[in-house]
């Protein structure tokens, strides 16, 4: 009997050695990665936060009992923190990809983008085809299904390599089409918008992608969080929160 209980005690501290216990990491927080230069999704109000899914971030904190912290961080490295335990979770307008769900687990999705093309009102782009120009530079945040799609070879529908400049954040991007650094940006609808309607002299060209989904990522070595996740997030989508918090940042057109 005595050495079953060793046995088992054993077992116990190597599962605790395992699992880090010795890292102190505050059971009761829930810590999300993020890139918070997206609006209306992430954006700072001053030091603060905020946007779409700082709100319904803070809403499935609720739900679980557990405090939330943001951790503004490069877009890049959100799946990377999340797959290592760095982060409980990523969200940021964060489009679920093949290549992305290799690293972490994604939730169910909340949100839809699709991208679309950010260009100078009186600049040379008047329309898709003038993007295969040879000295067009188009400008993405890096890491995202903007760079992804324009980085990818002609014969799959991309620019290829040459054509694309990459910036940390979306803002830095927009600002390059500003001075005329890139000729144009590509990145998501909602993000698009809101940078034309502070920017002037900026408009949209509809694009024809697909409607990519939004999730938030988990690791997958934390299945019980994603199950609670998905449970809160199905209670505020039945509930009309997310309808709420999604109409509050992008009013109906
Ligand atoms: N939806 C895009 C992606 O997941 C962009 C996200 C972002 O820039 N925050 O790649």
């Amino acid at each position: 009997m005595k050495k079953i209980l060793t046995l088992i005690l054993v077992l116990a501290l190597s599962v605790c050695v395992f699992a880090a216990c010795g890292k102190k990491k505050d059971d009761n927080v829930l810590t999300m990665a993020t890139n918070a230069a997206f609006p209306p999704y992430e954006y700072k109000d001053g030091d603060k936060i905020v946007g779409i899914d700082a709100e319904i971030a803070a809403e499935i904190a609720k739900k679980l009992d557990m405090k939330l912290e943001i951790a503004d961080i490069e877009f890049g490295s959100i799946v990377s923190g999340v797959q290592s335990g760095k982060f409980d979770m990523g969200m940021a307008g964060m489009t679920v990809t093949d290549e992305r769900k290799k690293s972490v687990n994604f939730s169910d999705t909340y949100a839809t983008g699709v991208q679309v093309v950010i260009v100078k009102e009186d600049g040379a782009i008047k329309s898709l085809d003038d993007l295969a120009g040879g000295d067009v530079k188009i400008g993405v945040q890096q890491d995202t299904t903007g760079d992804i799609y324009a980085s990818d070879t002609p014969e799959n529908g991309g620019y290829g390599e040459d054509h694309v400049v990459r910036y940390k954040t979306g803002a830095d991007a927009v600002e390059a089409l500003k001075t005329g650094k890139v000729s144009c940006v590509i990145i998501d609808n909602e993000p698009a918008k809101s940078f034309v309607a502070v920017n002037e002299g900026l408009k949209i060209l509809e694009t024809e992608y697909v409607t990519e989904d939004y999730a938030i990522a988990v690791s997958k070595n934390n299945p019980e969080l994603l199950e609670k996740i998905n449970k809160a997030l199905k209670e505020l989508k039945e509930d009309g929160t997310i309808d709420k918090i999604i109409a509050k940042y992008i009013p109906a057109e």
